[in-house]
Formats: C-alpha cells, structure tokens, sequence
C-alpha cells in the first residue's frame, strides 16, 4: 500500500470517531467516552497530516527545521489548551468555548493567507490562466480561490464575532449594553456586499491586497453583527459561532485538499446549526430575530417597581418546617447552584426529603446555566438518578400540583415576565412554571438580576418566599434543620 493510501486510511479513521464521538457526545452517560474518541481521532489526524506530502516535502527541502517547528508549536499549542481545560471553571465554559470558536476561525483565515502566498498558489494561477487561454475556463483556479475567500470571509467573522461574544459572557463593563445603532442593518447591508465584492478581487491578479481588505471588512461585520445581540440571546450566538468555525474549517480543507479538515468541519459546521435551531426552539426565537431583530436588548422595567415592599424572606427553620410537610418537591437548578458548587449539597436535601417520604424531581430548563446541558452535567456530577430530571415541557403542567419549588440560583428561565410581558427582553421565551406551585422558595445571594439583566416579578409574587444566601451555604443548612426535626 503507498504511503498515501496509509495517509487516506487514517484520515478516514479519524472520521469515522468523529461521528461516532459526535453520537456519544449527545448524552450525558456516554460524554466523556465521546470526548476521549474524539480526541484520538484529532490526535490521528495529525499524525497523519505530519506525514503528508507537503510536510515531507519541506522537511526534503529545508531539513529538520519544519518538522521541529512543527512539534514544538503543537506541543505549545497543546499545553495552552489542557491548562485552559483544567484551570478554566465550569461556570466560564461558555466564554472558553467562544474563544475556542474564535481561535479555529483564526486558524483557517490563516491556512488560507498562507496557501494564497505560497508557491502552489502561484503556480495553480498560472496553470489557470493557461488552461483559460486554451479552453475558455477558470475552473480550477476559481475553486481554489472560492474556497480561500471563504475560510478567510468565514474566519474572520469568527474570531471577532467571538471575541465580542467572550466579552458579552465575560460580562466585560464595555459590551455590557448592546450597541444600540438605529442605521446598523444597513451598516451590515455595507459591509457585507463590500465583502462579497472583495471576494471577487481574491480571484484576479492581486489577490493579496484585497484578501487582506477582505480579513478587515470580515472582521468589521463579526463586530457588528454580535454587538447588538443582548445577553438572553447568547446561547444562540454561540452556536451559531460554532457552526461558523466548522464551515471556515472545511473551506480551509478545500484550500489545503485535506478531506479529514473538509470532513471535521462540516460535521461541527452541520451539528453548530442543528444545536442552534434547537436552542432557538428552546428560546422561541427565531434565528432571523435574533441575529436581525434586535431581541433579547435592554429592559426598561425598573426593579424598584416591582420589588418595593413586597420580597419576603424567610428564616431556615420556617422552610424545614414547610419542607417536612411538603408530598412533593420539585427542584429548580440555575446558573447560581453552579456558581455555588451546590450540586452534591443538593443531592444531600433530597436524600433527606425523600427518605421522609416526600416525591423529589428537578426541573431542567434548556438554557438554564451558561452552556446546553450544563444543569444535567452538573448535577449528573452528584449521581442524581438521570430519572428525576425532567425536562421543561414534560415538567410544567405539574407545577400546580407541586407543594414546594425550590428554585436555587435560576433567576431568566423562572422569570414569569417571558409569558406575561410583551415588551420584557425574554418574551415569548419557555419558562419553568414555577409560579404556578403551591409555594415557592428562591435561594439566591441578593436581588440582583440574571444573564438577562432584568427584574423577576417571581420575587415579589405572593406565594414566594426568598432565602438569601450562597447556595450551597443555604442547602447545608436547610438540610440539617430538616434532619434535626
Ligand atoms: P441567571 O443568569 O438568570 O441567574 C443566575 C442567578 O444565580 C443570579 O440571579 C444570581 O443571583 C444567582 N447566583 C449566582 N451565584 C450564586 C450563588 N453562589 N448562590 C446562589 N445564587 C447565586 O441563570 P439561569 O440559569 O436562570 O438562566 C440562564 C441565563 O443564561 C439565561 O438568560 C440564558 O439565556 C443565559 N445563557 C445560557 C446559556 C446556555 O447555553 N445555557 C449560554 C449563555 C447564556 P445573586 O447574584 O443574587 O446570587
């Protein structure tokens, strides 16, 4: 077998656990075996494109050089990323992952400047411009350079576009406000035909200069198309993010002719678009409205209106007491029991509740948290039976016949505004119905506002009773007072 049948073997084994890792990935039980496959096949990958002809061929050219700068970027690369996993927290995941996003938006833009200026480049030009002397045609060249405006237009839409989203999930002072620009449609309208018609002048004579006026236009729209998306809307934007990274990656498969890069980035280019038609189901946004709409933007309910005089707390033993005569239970998880590392804390009070008797679920809302399935990872953590956690649709119609919502750190996806304010940033957004229990109990450390930035009439609402602690502080202590009774 040639070496290069050696080559296309691996690359197609290192398809094959992508789809299988993407398969495993898609449950919380199977995740972790996904992400190891995952990962042998990208650590395959690249063995094999060490041994591919363009590699082989300047280490022939230049000696050991290109491979020695090939092994210590890699290892440099490499270490960055496993400190990043491991110092990184869970709760900055989102951020992580739309630095990541930019960073593989980055990295096709520049496979595609140095495929551009490289010699086969040249060389490809000038067997195109023969080729169209004697047939007429530019086919070759004209794919070449599609696929080079692409991973350059795509790219760098990316790493901007996911650099503003870093810096919304950050909540960095400067993109705390949504640009609020009444002329920035028409600002994108610009920008982006100025982009397509750049895309043409990569095909022609003096492609350097425009692919470089491409890169900035490009990075100009990642800008100002994320700017103006407020923080309820974010979830979508990073997949979206996600989706782009993949694409500009398999157009750089195109540039390079890598079929595992084409491969690879189709797959996370189609299961970016996939996670977020789900999560616009999830939001009830269209993807239209969140990316044109200008949802998901400032509130202008001002909280005062709505809590002034009518937040009442409650003392721990007061809700052991109402926590002992409750028949069921439904436990609310948000971003907060992440924040509070509450999750065994939690599965403690159930433990206790249950073996008084009482029925215990959780309530799992789609975006509840700052990543899809951060609540079922966190809490699959603490080895909560998979079966308790039931998700929104399935969960609602209960809430009525629930005596006790414990709602511990959630603040948007309880957030009653969604369905009863037309004006409110989240509405027409899913929420759990947690109003609608018997009696509802908020953990949190203060009245402060969620992702959304905005007010939760939840709070004040007559049956809530809040508790105002760190999260995990207040599940210990809820959980020796019932145990004390
Ligand atoms: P929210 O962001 O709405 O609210 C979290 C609440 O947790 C805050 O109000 C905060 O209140 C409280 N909190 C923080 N730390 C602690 C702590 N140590 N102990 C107790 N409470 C704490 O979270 P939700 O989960 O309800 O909603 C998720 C939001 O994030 C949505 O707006 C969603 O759109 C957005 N989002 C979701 C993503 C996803 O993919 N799931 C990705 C990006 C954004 P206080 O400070 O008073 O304690």
């Amino acid at each position: 077998m040639s070496s290069q049948a050696w080559i296309n073997l691996a690359y197609l084994t290192a398809s094959m656990l992508f789809i299988v890792a993407f398969k495993q990935m898609s449950g919380p039980r199977t995740a972790v075996r996904g992400n190891l496959l995952g990962a042998t096949g990208m650590a395959i990958a690249i063995l094999a494109a060490c041994f591919e002809q363009p590699v082989t061929m300047s280490i022939a050219e230049y000696g050991i050089w290109p491979l020695l700068m090939l092994i210590v970027f890699a290892a440099i690369g490499g270490g960055i990323g496993a400190t990043m996993a491991i110092r990184w927290p869970m709760t900055g995941m989102p951020q992580m992952v739309a630095l990541l996003n930019g960073f593989g938006g980055a990295a096709s833009m520049l496979v595609a400047a140095a495929e551009l200026t490289s010699t086969r480049a040249v060389s490809r030009f000038e067997e195109s411009t023969r080729q169209a002397v004697a047939a007429a045609s530019l086919e070759p060249w004209t794919q070449f350079a599609i696929a080079i405006g692409l991973a350059c237009f795509i790219g760098s839409v990316t790493l901007t576009g996911s650099l503003v989203a870093f810096g919304k999930l950050q909540e960095l002072p400067q993109f705390k406000k949504p640009w609020d620009n009444p002329n920035r449609q028409w600002i994108n309208l610009a920008l982006a035909i100025t982009a397509f018609f750049l895309l043409w002048g990569v095909f022609g004579t003096s492609q350097l200069l425009f692919f470089l006026l491409l890169v900035l236009v490009a990075a100009a729209l990642g800008v100002t198309l994320t700017l103006p998306i407020g923080g309820a809307d974010m979830p979508v934007v990073i997949c979206l993010l996600n989706s782009y990274s993949g694409l500009a990656a398999a157009a750089a498969g195109f540039v390079i002719d890598n079929s595992v890069l084409v491969i690879a980035g189709s797959l996370v280019g189609a299961s970016g678009l996939i996670l977020t038609a789900i999560m616009c189901k999830a939001m009830n946004r269209s993807l239209l409205g969140v990316l044109f709409g200008g949802l998901g933007t400032t509130s202008t309910v001002d909280a005062d209106e709505v809590y002034d005089g009518k937040i009442k707390s409650a003392e721990t033993e007061e809700l052991a007491m109402i926590l002992e005569q409750a028949d069921r239970v439904v436990i609310v998880p948000g971003y907060g029991l992440a924040v509070a590392q509450a999750q065994h804390a939690v599965r403690e009070l159930a433990d206790v509740l249950e073996a008084r008797g009482t029925t215990v679920e959780y309530a799992i809302h789609p975006v509840a948290g700052r990543m899809p399935g951060h609540m079922n990872v966190l809490l699959a953590e603490a080895d909560i039976p998979y079966e308790q956690l039931r998700e929104m649709d399935d969960i609602n119609p209960s809430f009525p016949e629930t005596d006790v919502a414990i709602v511990i750190g959630a603040n948007d996806v309880v957030n009653p505004a969604a369905r009863n304010d037309p004006d409110s940033p989240i509405a027409g957004m899913p929420i759990l119905d947690v109003d609608k229990a018997q009696t509802v109990v908020v953990i949190k450390r203060s009245l402060s506002p969620g992702f959304a930035g905005i007010p939760n009439p939840l709070f004040a609402a007559d049956n809530t009773l809040m508790y105002f602690a760190d999260g995990k502080k207040a599940l210990i202590e809820l959980t020796a007072a019932v145990t004390r009774d």
